[in-house]
């Protein structure tokens, strides 16, 4: 085994504007013996450019499936094994293993040391399980981005898992109720190597584990003097000491899951706690005061969804003068309660969505019962172009600049035509849609020479 192949497959054509550095890659280089080189292929933002090797790990994403298969099959076709893991594979692994010599369920770092002994014998399994939780957390080797141009953004990963349970969300489907985070020391410690200038943004799913632990983290960045942005539960504006400390710690903008304005639809996704921080009016103007800017994200086709309801959210979000926002259509998730249920109901349009060559992004998956299909589809489109209109750009970032600051504003402004550009991009796209079906080329020089 003298070299292996990590491959971040893209969504549709490239390049993207906002792709941020795939952490679990720089996790598995420092977890490879340095004596086996690696080359990472982030179609998102380079051409799919193969090189000798013999191994390819993928991490697949349900959106990116039908694209990671179309590499797996063409890297085997030329006798390179293939290793995949990830969310998807671990909740549908008969589906990957069609497509790969290997299957990780769970977190892939408990055993990828066992895999490339394997490998290098010739002797895969077809399946490798870890517990989700357990190997180590090592610090990531982040060499391996050097020279490509991602968002100028630094990842950090603080822990794993989230304290709820929503029926959409395939974070829940995987962890379950584990939740894991790493000590406050150790986090200083990385954020301390990483480039002084750069935003640092927590790629946690909820960084707000436990209360205790997290004054201990803002006690640990305060003196760093580095501005972070993080995904959060709403809860946390319940609590103005934590938002203080938040604030004195650098924070410089949250996404919160506000999900929806109905409260019949928060019940329904077993969110309803989202509504106990207060109205939501209160928690924005709350994370306001302290200067900390707000990224909201909305999803539509809860069954108490009408067609109205576009709208009104995305005239919501501009009068709440939110920095950034998501209007996205309610997308069931391999292994979440959400599409169980769908499937249940008989409303699945297309059961497995993310396989079928019809598929476009942003198309309707299931019936939805306040509204047609076409409408859940057109909908979020409509609120985009909403609050991605010129003049609600200039008139969101001049109310937000006396509390912001000129810096962070200028990275708002910056982060909102990022996203009119990248929403233009995919939507309507086909989920496989490269010009190269089979990217390791005629005679591409896969496998050792
Ligand atoms: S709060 Fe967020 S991360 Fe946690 S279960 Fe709900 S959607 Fe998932």
């Amino acid at each position: 085994m003298r070299h292996v192949t990590f491959v971040r497959p893209a969504l549709g054509e490239g390049p993207s504007a906002d792709a941020m550095t795939p952490l679990v890659f720089a996790i598995l280089r420092e977890l490879t013996p340095p004596e086996i080189a690696t080359t990472l292929i982030d179609e998102r933002i380079e051409p799919f450019a193969p090189v000798p090797t013999d191994l390819v790990a993928m991490t697949v994403e349900t959106f990116t499936a039908r694209r990671a298969w179309e590499i797996a099959d063409a890297y085997r076709a030329r006798g390179v094994p293939v290793v995949v893991g990830g969310h998807h594979p671990s909740m549908v692994p008969e589906e990957a293993e069609a497509h790969a010599d290997a299957v990780v369920i769970g977190d892939g770092e408990a055993v990828w040391g066992e895999i490339l002994r394997d490998a290098a014998n010739g002797r895969l399994k077809p399946r490798y399980e870890a517990a989700v939780g357990a190997g180590p957390r090592p610090a990531p080797d982040r060499s391996i981005f050097v020279g490509k141009r991602y968002a100028p953004v630094s990842l950090v990963q603080v822990g794993r898992g989230c304290r709820f349970a929503c029926d959409f969300c395939s974070i829940h489907a995987f962890y379950g109720t584990h939740r894991e985070q790493r000590p406050v020391a150790e986090v200083v410690a990385e954020i301390e190597t990483l480039p002084s200038g750069r935003m640092i943004f927590f790629v946690d799913d909820n960084l707000l584990f436990r209360r205790d632990r997290f004054e201990a983290l803002m006690r640990g960045l305060a003196p760093l003097k580095r501005r972070w942005s993080c995904q959060i539960s709403i809860d946390v504006a319940r609590d103005d000491r934590l938002l203080d400390l938040m604030a004195a710690a650098g924070c410089a903008l949250v996404l919160i899951g506000f999900e929806s304005l109905r409260r019949d639809n928060l019940k329904q996704m077993r969110k309803n706690w989202n509504g106990v921080a207060g109205a939501y009016d209160d928690v924005i103007a709350r994370l306001r005061a302290r200067g900390i800017m707000l990224y909201g994200t909305f999803v539509f086709g809860y069954d108490a969804d009408r067609p109205e309801d576009f709208e009104t959210t995305a005239r919501f979000a501009e009068a709440m003068g939110m920095a950034i926002a998501n209007f996205n259509p309610l997308t069931p998730m391999p292994g979440t309660g959400l599409i169980a249920r769908l499937a249940e109901e008989g409303r699945l349009l297309r059961p497995t969505w993310w396989l079928d060559p019809a598929h476009r992004y942003g198309d309707a998956i299931f019936r939805p019962l306040g509204m047609s299909a076409d409408e859940l589809r057109d909908g979020p489109t409509a609120a985009r172009a909403i609050f991605y209109g010129f003049r609600s750009i200039a008139a969101r970032a001049l109310r937000g600049l006396p509390r912001w600051g000129v810096v962070n504003t200028g990275l708002m402004l910056l982060a909102n035509f990022v996203s009119r550009r990248e929403i233009a991009r995919k939507q309507a796209a086909p989920l496989a849609a490269r010009k190269d079906p089979d990217p390791t080329g005629e005679g591409a020089p896969c496998g050792s020479p």
